[in-house]
C-alpha cells in the first residue's frame, strides 16, 4: 500500500517525487520513456524575461527564487551537479531597442533581473551585437537529462521506481483509492505530459501539443555566456557543444525532425553567431501546453483519487519546482489551489467530454 502512484518521470513527476521523498510520503513512480518525452529534449533554459516584448514572465517573483532553492537542494541531496545559474546575453537589434532598454533596466518590475545594459558591442568577437545588448540575471540552465537520470537513480535506490509502461487498462478506480495490478494507492497522479491525450478514462484535459526542434552544434571556441536572440545556445556536457533551439509548431506534429525545422534554426543561428560551427544532430519533442499557458493541477472529475499535474508548456524547468510544492501542500490539505492553475477552470470541457461534473 502506498499513498500515491505517480505516472511519468519528466520534470513534473521528478520534482513531485523529490518533494514527496523529503516529506516522507509513500509513493511509487512508473515511467517508460516514450519518443516524445518533452523533458529529455529540453535545453533546460530558465529566464525571467521572455517573449518578443521581453516582459517579466508570469509569477517570476515567486517562481524564480523557488527554482534556485529547489535545484540547489536537489544537487545536494543527489550528490551531483546539474543546475547552472548564469547570465543570458541578448543583443539589441536596433538603436530603438537599445533606448527602450535604458528605461526598462531601471523599471522596478524588471531591474532585479537586469545585470547590465550595454550600448556598444560587448561580445562582438562571438555574436553580432553592433547595438550592444542586455545581460540578464537569475537565469541559467538545468541539465535536464542529468537531473532526470539522477532522480531516477535515487528513486530506484529507495525502491520507489518501476521502469515500466503504465497500462491504463489495468487501473481500477475505487471509492477509497486506486488499484493497479497488485499495488494499492490512495491516489494516482498523472504527470505524463502529452501522453495524457491518449487516455481513454482521463478525458477533457486541454493539453495541446507544441512541437519543438533543436540542434546540437559544435563550435570552434567556448562561448563566454548563454546567447539568446531568435535562438538560444545552451552549453552541453561536452566541451564546445551547444543545444540550439527551438522551433514552435502547433499544426505539423509528425514524430520526426524536419528539414524546415533545421533550416529555420540554422538561419537564426547564422544571424546571431559569428563563430564557425558544425551541426552534430537534430532532435524533436512535444511540449504539453494549455490554452491559457498556465499549468493544470488538481483533481480530475473522473474521481477524487485521480490527480493531474501537467501543462508545463515551454517553461517546465521554472514552473515544476513551485507547482510541485503547491500540489503537494494542496493534497495535504494545507492550502487552497491557486485558481489560475486549478483544473476546475476547464470544467465546461469535462462536462462535454465525460458527462461528468
Ligand atoms: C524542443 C523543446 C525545447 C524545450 N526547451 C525548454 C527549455 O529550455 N526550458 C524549459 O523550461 N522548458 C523547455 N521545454 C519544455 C519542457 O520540456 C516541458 O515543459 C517539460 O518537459 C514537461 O514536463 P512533463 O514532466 O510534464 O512531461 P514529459 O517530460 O513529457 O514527461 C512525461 C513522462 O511520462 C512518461 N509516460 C507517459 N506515458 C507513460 C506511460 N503510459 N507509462 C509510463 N510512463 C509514461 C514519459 O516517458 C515521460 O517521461 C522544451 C520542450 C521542447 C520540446
Amino acid at each position: 500500500m502506498v499513498d500515491y502512484i505517480i505516472v511519468g518521470q519528466g520534470l513534473a513527476g521528478s520534482t513531485l517525487a523529490l518533494r514527496m521523498l523529503e516529506q516522507g510520503e509513500r509513493f511509487i513512480v512508473f515511467d517508460e520513456p516514450v519518443s516524445n518525452r518533452s523533458s529529455a529534449i529540453a535545453a533546460g533554459l530558465f529566464n525571467p524575461i521572455t517573449g518578443k516584448l521581453m516582459t517579466r514572465t508570469w509569477m517570476a517573483d515567486k517562481i524564480f527564487p523557488e527554482l534556485h532553492r529547489f535545484y540547489t537542494c536537489a544537487e545536494k541531496a543527489l550528490g551531483h551537479r546539474f543546475f547552472y545559474p548564469q547570465p543570458i546575453y541578448r543583443p539589441f537589434l536596433s538603436v530603438a531597442e537599445q533606448n527602450e532598454w535604458m528605461w526598462k533596466s531601471v523599471d522596478p518590475a524588471l531591474r532585479d533581473y537586469v545585470l547590465e545594459a550595454f550600448t556598444q558591442s560587448k561580445y562582438g568577437n562571438q555574436v553580432y551585437d553592433p547595438f550592444g545588448g542586455i545581460a540578464l540575471r537569475q537565469c541559467g540552465y538545468l541539465d535536464v537529462v542529468s537531473f532526470l537520470h539522477h532522480v531516477r537513480g535515487h528513486l530506484l535506490s529507495t525502491q520507489s521506481f518501476v521502469a515500466e509502461r503504465f497500462e491504463e487498462t489495468q487501473l481500477e478506480i475505487k471509492s477509497h483509492g486506486v488499484l493497479y495490478k497488485n499495488i494499492e494507492a490512495g491516489k494516482i497522479i498523472f504527470c505524463n505530459g502529452t501522453a495524457l491525450n491518449q487516455s481513454t478514462i482521463i478525458g477533457g484535459v486541454p493539453i495541446r501539443c507544441l512541437k519543438g526542434e533543436t540542434l546540437v552544434i559544435e563550435t570552434e571556441e567556448t562561448m563566454e555566456l548563454i546567447y539568446n536572440r531568435g535562438v538560444y545556445m545552451v552549453p552541453m556536457h561536452e566541451k564546445n557543444r551547444y543545444k540550439v533551439g527551438a522551433t514552435y509548431e502547433s499544426k505539423l506534429l509528425a514524430p520526426e525532425v524536419t528539414e524546415a525545422g533545421g533550416v529555420e534554426l540554422r538561419q537564426k543561428l547564422d544571424e546571431l553567431l559569428k563563430v564557425p560551427y558544425r551541426v552534430i544532430s537534430q532532435d524533436w519533442g512535444l511540449r504539453p501546453t494549455t490554452p491559457d499557458r498556465k499549468p493544470i493541477l488538481g483533481r480530475h472529475p473522473v474521481s477524487e483519487n485521480v490527480i493531474i499535474f501537467n501543462g508545463l508548456g515551454t517553461k517546465g524547468v521554472s514552473l515544476a519546482p513551485y507547482f510541485s510544492s503547491q500540489l503537494l501542500d494542496w493534497l495535504n490539505g494545507k492550502i487552497e489551489m491557486q485558481p489560475e492553475v486549478n483544473i476546475n477552470r476547464f470544467k465546461s470541457l469535462f462536462s462535454k467530454s465525460t458527462g461528468l461534473v
